[in-house]
């Protein structure tokens, strides 16, 4: 039933353009006396969205209103967060979309996206078909299992998908008409939720083992029967759910993890830009992990692949990656090893002191994926600061509270000759009459370029040379008065033009691996230039 009244237009978020309708427009759509007498430029409407926005002081509130402002008019709230992403993003992302998870119950209106039970294991095909596109290209999927450092949140999850799509339209110009949200309902833990009358999804454990497998098994060969071109973006599923699942499929369908792929990505590619500012080979780099569970397994993975990209060959690049974890160091004489830890494992008498360690390793780096907070202590740092001239120190932990130091206790332990970025943001520190700015490893900087050039070459695999390209890419748009500077990341104020450019380079990498499904253009560039999406009113 298709219904073009202004009435129904001006409902349409894709098609609205409110104030901004033309005179001729308001004449042919049927729109006078539907909106006030001026007609306004599309930069007249962001003055006043600003305006509206100050009148909440809580970011969970600008959340509420800005997701308003995306159902209600699409290319406007584009446009909003598109010129000012220093300010925007963390109101439609981490830290606020967290709160809006936990209280999805409350402050979600009309949320984009599919809730897909596993009670309805063999019906996908016929659900995913309700959903109004066509031609789904990108999809983020979560189960909620895991939302951000706050645990099981059930199908209130979904902001995830949601808040991570909009930064692939914002700030990597894909078109929001293909891109699809979805959360896998299949229970949740979360006590609170289960005796709530008001939760919406699944009453009851979450669902594990097999029937979860066959429930994913179902669903990615559904939704690829559905949309052939999609890629699937995992998202906050729990640790051992997310390896499995990126390795069960990423051979098979395009796919890949933010959490794993695009954090290693991002942590490689400060590794890159340190190396480029210190005049340093990426190869002389030796790293000490602290923590070796997922996430240190997703970065060191990635690392084994650019030692190796750089003309190491796998042992001599495994021999530059150690691992410290709850046990102590990974060494061969221990016997509680995992079978993937055993890899990192070398041969070394056994260790149980961090700060030791360093002095017996001599790392150039240490990160900290260990979820201990304040793990990097005095001697920690000093012992780094005694064996380098620059250390590079990653508390990658987080939220803020499990990050293994703080800035500001870096800076001053290594009197200022710290290189440092962690997980979670922290503030410009001075330190003896110089401001040090802290790098914060977003992956923001990685998977909306990433989107791009999938979405543009209509990828069939992301292989980690791609997310190494990515990454590689990632640090080149650092220059040389951003080092001045302390910065190992690009400027977020830049973000559209260095997802741009990243996605140029992911694009070519797409091409020479053979894994496009389109014909390689002449100029790369004009070609994801002109795929990319520009939020004005047609
Ligand atoms: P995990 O539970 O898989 O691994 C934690 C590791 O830390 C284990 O190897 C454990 O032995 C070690 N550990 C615990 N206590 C320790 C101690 N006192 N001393 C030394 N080692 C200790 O967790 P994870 O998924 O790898 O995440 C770790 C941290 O990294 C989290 O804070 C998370 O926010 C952050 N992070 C994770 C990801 C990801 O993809 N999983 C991405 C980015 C950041």
């Amino acid at each position: 039933m298709e219904d073009n009244t202004g009435y129904s237009i001006l409902r349409n978020p894709r098609l609205n353009k409110g104030s901004a309708f033309t005179l001729e427009e308001r004449e042919k759509y049927g729109l006078q006396g539907l909106l006030p007498e001026a007609v306004e430029t599309i930069e007249t409407q962001i003055v006043r969205i600003h305006e509206q926005l100050d009148n909440f002081s809580k970011p969970i509130n600008q959340y509420v209103y800005l997701m308003q402002l995306l159902e209600n008019n699409e290319t406007l709230f584009f446009k909003t967060i598109s010129n000012d992403p220093v300010k925007f993003l963390p109101l439609v992302y981490t830290p606020t979309v967290g709160e809006a998870c936990q209280k999805f119950g409350q402050v979600s209106r009309r949320p984009r996206g599919l809730y897909l039970s596993i009670k309805d294991k063999d019906n996908l095909k016929k659900i995913l078909k309700n959903w109004p596109e066509k031609d789904v290209r990108f999809t983020v999927v979560t189960d909620g299992g895991r939302i951000l450092g706050l645990g099981d949140l059930g199908i209130f999850g979904l902001g995830i998908p949601i808040g991570k799509l909009v930064l692939y339209t914002s700030c990597g110009g894909v078109p929001p008409e293909y891109t699809l949200p979805i959360v896998l309902d299949v229970g949740t833990n979360n006590e609170e939720f289960l005796n709530d009358p008001l939760y919406p999804g699944l009453k009851c454990k979450r669902i594990r083992g097999k029937e979860f497998d066959d429930f994913v098994a179902a669903f990615v060969a559904a939704i690829n029967e559905v949309f052939p071109k999609i890629c699937i973006q995992w998202e906050d599923f729990p640790g051992v759910d997310a390896i499995k699942i990126l390795n069960n499929y990423r051979e098979k369908v395009c796919t890949f993890n933010d959490d794993i792929q695009g954090t290693a990505a991002i942590a490689i590619a400060g590794f890159i830009s340190i190396s480029r500012s210190m005049k340093k080979r990426f190869i002389d780099q030796r790293f000490l992990f602290l923590g070796a569970g997922a996430a240190a397994f997703g970065i060191a993975d990635m690392l084994v692949k650019k030692f190796q990209r750089d003309g190491l060959t796998e042992d001599e690049a495994l021999g530059q990656i150690w691992m410290f974890d709850v046990n102590g160091l990974l060494v061969n004489s221990r016997t509680d090893l995992a079978e993937h830890q055993l890899q990192f494992a070398h041969d070394l008498e056994p260790c149980t002191d961090f700060a030791e360690a360093i002095l017996k390793i001599k790392p150039t780096a240490i990160v900290g994926v260990s979820t201990v907070g304040g793990a990097f202590n005095q001697q920690v740092i000093e012992n780094m600061s005694a064996i380098n001239e620059r250390p590079i120190i990653f508390p990658y932990s987080n939220p803020t509270s499990h990050s293994e130091c703080t800035a500001e206790q870096a800076y001053n332990w290594s009197k200022g000759k710290a290189v440092f970025a962690s997980g979670s943001p922290f503030a410009p520190v001075e330190y003896e009459g110089k401001t040090f700015t802290p790098g914060q490893g977003n992956n923001v900087f990685i998977f909306p370029a990433l989107g791009l050039a999938i979405f543009a070459t209509e990828a069939k695999r992301v292989t980690d040379d791609i997310l190494l390209t990515a990454a590689e890419a990632v640090a080149k748009q650092v220059c040389l008065t951003d080092f001045e500077k302390g910065l190992i990341y690009p400027n977020v104020a830049d973000i559209l033009r260095v997802s741009e450019n990243v996605a140029v380079k992911v694009a070519e990498e797409i091409f020479n691996s053979g894994l496009a499904s389109v014909e390689r253009p002449e100029s790369i560039c004009d070609f994801i230039k002109s795929k990319m999406y520009v939020p004005e009113y047609k």
